[in-house]
């Protein structure tokens, strides 16, 4: 017997004719490898039993049985005229009643005197409990039980059954090395669509997955090379590795540099020595210490003459990089300049700090060297790509950096598809504690004013986010301007500030300072205070209508406190009226920034995660966001393939998939 080919038509396997291959159309199901690609949506687990004594004590649950059916009967019921087949079922504990509604097969399917497998609710009503509308299984069963997106009349369990008969008969060819899969533990595509279809434990669809990701992922990184290696004519300034200079930028600090930081400085520092314009994303959650990686790149490029510029997305946190920078740079003789609107900058000096000001027609740079972007997603590819253009090198690019905190959609999306090189710093530098946080109901204010309370006598600082500038904006949210408002009331003589977007420069400006001076106790604030901004004597932060915010969103804004020597506390307070959405809890109970966005984007769907839909092709990504670092293993692997086995490399990277 020929074994049948992935690219098959699905009508070459038996049981497929034009009905159902009809229906399989409406799946968008053509070919053999199309329906193997068909992601289970959800796995029922067949494989804890439960005797049919402890039937009783679980009415409402989904429960697995084994059983021999004693008898099975079906009719019609009086009143609705439904057909309603019933079975009593027994095993050495005892016996269940097993009723299903309008399936007038399983009188036949089903015999009395044998042993099945079977799973559905525990119900009651008044004859009593027994088991509605259940599935079943042969009695040799175990494992998971696949469950696929359905669609009228193509019911699971025949998908089920289509895709068992073409495991079995197509030879699913392996496109990748063995000894590639064994180094980077990878199961064969084979055995990754077996396991994904008829896992016996759920680490088995893990396992699946992460070989299917990883090809998927690796497909993305080759194309990306493959797309580089198509522009070898663009050329960015090799900048020289200055070791002395790097050094005495180190010893100045007043801070061992984390393991961490220092691996990725050296990958940055390593792609700046090449004539190949860099791209890279440093991502590190929020606290790790990307500025100070950055400002060592930047001091590089200076060193070598060129300029450099670093792009920020609030003038808030342009403000407090151009202090940063000032401090980590000032020693080196050089003098920032800050570039918000209405500024015009000096174009002679080299290091240069600023928002989207930086990006108007205007600002021309004579040798812009390393362009960093900080917190990528607030700002276009296109913008970015305005500034290189006018980076006033002669027939090359400045090396970009882009740094962020949030693993948020369209900054994997350009990882995946922009071939962008990524370095996670994971680690926080040593001390740094979590942010403990806490959900509160309105009823429980008075605990939150007096927290403050305490936080200001201790002469820490405190901030206060709210949703909104003013309260007209919208009924009911709490507003910068209501908020300050009642909080005057409630701590008479703590000295507050209004910070928000509607301010001049010059008024943030100053209530940054105030604030991170101490003369400032409160900064009620909307969340422009979101990414970034260090203060490390703030320790306490209240949010304010925040069910309003993504859980993302949230672990940013908590970033913000305890930053210093002490740790940090975040307060959530939910809007009044409402009650506390469940999903703030996962705040109280996980400090990870990459599973909250996970958290965010299963909420909000993957269609979101890949924005516009490229060809298709990023079906296994659909499971949900890769393991952490599997982008940087893919792309370790991509690079390593690309310059071993070209051919295949090549091969890989222009067709989407097996
Ligand atoms: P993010 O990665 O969120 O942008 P920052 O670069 O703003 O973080 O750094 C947060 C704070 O940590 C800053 O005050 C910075 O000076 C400090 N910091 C950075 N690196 C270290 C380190 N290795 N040890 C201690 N503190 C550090
Ligand atoms: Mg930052």
């Amino acid at each position: 017997m020929s074994a049948l080919r992935l690219t098959d038509a699905v009508t070459q396997l038996p049981r497929v004719g034009p009905s159902v291959a009809k229906k399989l159309a409406l799946l968008e199901i053509e070919s053999i490898a199309d329906l193997l690609h068909h992601l289970p949506r959800r796995y029922e687990d067949w494989s804890t039993l439960t005797p049919l004594s402890q039937v009783d004590s679980n009415v409402g649950k989904i429960l697995t049985v084994r059983g021999k059916i004693e008898l099975i009967n079906s009719k019609r019921s009086p009143r609705k005229h439904m057909l309603v087949t019933e079975a009593l079922l027994s095993d050495s504990t005892g016996s269940l009643k097993a009723i299903w509604f309008q399936q007038p097969f399983l009188s036949k399917t089903l015999h009395s005197g044998q042993t099945y497998l079977f799973s559905g609710q525990v119900e009651r009503n008044s004859f009593g409990i027994f088991l509605s509308n259940p599935g079943h299984e042969a009695a040799g069963f175990s494992g998971l039980r696949a469950i696929y997106p359905q669609t009228a009349g193509l019911t699971s369990k025949l998908l089920r059954q289509l895709i068992e008969v073409a495991l079995q008969q197509v030879h699913i060819p392996e496109e990748l090395p063995e000894l590639f899969c064994k180094k980077y533990h990878l199961v064969t595509r084979s055995q990754a669509l077996h396991l994904l279809h008829q896992p016996r434990h759920s680490s088995d669809v893990a396992v699946a997955r992460r070989r299917l990701q990883f090809e998927e992922l690796l497909r993305y990184q080759l194309r990306g090379l493959q797309l580089r290696s198509q522009c070898v004519e663009l050329l960015a300034p090799a900048i020289p590795f200055s070791e002395s200079v790097a050094k005495q930028f180190v010893a100045a600090l007043p801070f061992q540099l984390t393991t961490a930081q220092r691996k990725a400085a050296w990958r940055i520092l390593q792609d700046m020595q090449e004539v190949r314009p860099m791209h890279r994303l440093l991502q590190g959650d929020v606290g790790s210490g990307k500025t100070v990686v950055a400002a060592l790149a930047m001091l590089q490029a200076i060193q070598h003459g060129f300029q450099t510029a670093l792009l920020a997305p609030t003038e808030i946190l342009a403000q407090q990089h151009a202090h940063t920078l000032t401090s980590l740079l000032g020693p080196f003789g050089q003098q920032v300049q800050l570039v918000t609107s209405g500024i015009t900058p000096d174009m002679t000096q080299q290091v240069f700090v600023g928002t989207h000001a930086l990006l108007q027609e205007k600002i021309d740079f004579q040798r812009l060297g390393l362009l960093v972007v900080d917190e990528e997603h607030r700002f276009g590819v296109n913008q970015r790509q305005q500034l290189v253009q006018r980076s006033g090198l002669k027939d090359a690019q400045p090396h970009v950096l882009s740094m962020t905190a949030t693993p948020i959609p369209r900054t994997l999306a350009l990882t995946v598809y922009g071939g962008v090189d990524v370095t996670y710093v994971l680690e926080k530098p040593a001390g740094r504690k979590a942010v403990a946080t806490v959900v509160r109901e309105p009823n429980e204010r008075p605990h939150s004013i007096q927290d403050i309370g305490g936080a200001v006598a201790a002469g820490q600082g405190v901030f206060v986010v709210c949703p909104l500038i003013n309260s007209s904006d919208a009924l009911g949210v709490s507003s910068v301007q209501s908020e300050t408002r009642r909080l005057k009331v409630e701590l008479p003589g703590k000295r507050i500030g209004m910070l928000h977007g509607r301010l001049s420069s010059v008024e943030k400006q100053k209530l940054m300072d105030d604030f991170r001076g101490g003369s400032l106790d409160l900064l009620v604030s909307t969340a422009v205070i979101e990414v970034g901004v260090d203060i490390p004597r703030a320790t306490l932060m209240v949010i304010e209508g925040a069910e309003r915010f993504g859980l993302a969103q949230l672990h940013q804004l908590r970033g913000r406190v305890g930053r210093g020597v002490n740790s940090g506390t975040c307060i959530l307070h939910p809007s009044a009226g409402i009650p506390a959405p469940e999903r703030l809890r996962l705040l109280e109970t996980t400090q990870s920034g990459y599973e909250l966005a996970e958290h965010d984007l299963r909420l909000r769907g993957m269609g979101e995660l890949f924005g516009t839909k490229q060809s298709g092709t990023e079906e296994w990504l659909q499971f949900g966001l890769p393991e952490i670092g599997m982008i940087e293993l893919a792309q370790q692997a991509a690079v390593e393939l690309w310059a071993e086995q070209p051919e295949l490399a090549l091969k890989l990277a222009v067709s989407p998939h097996a």
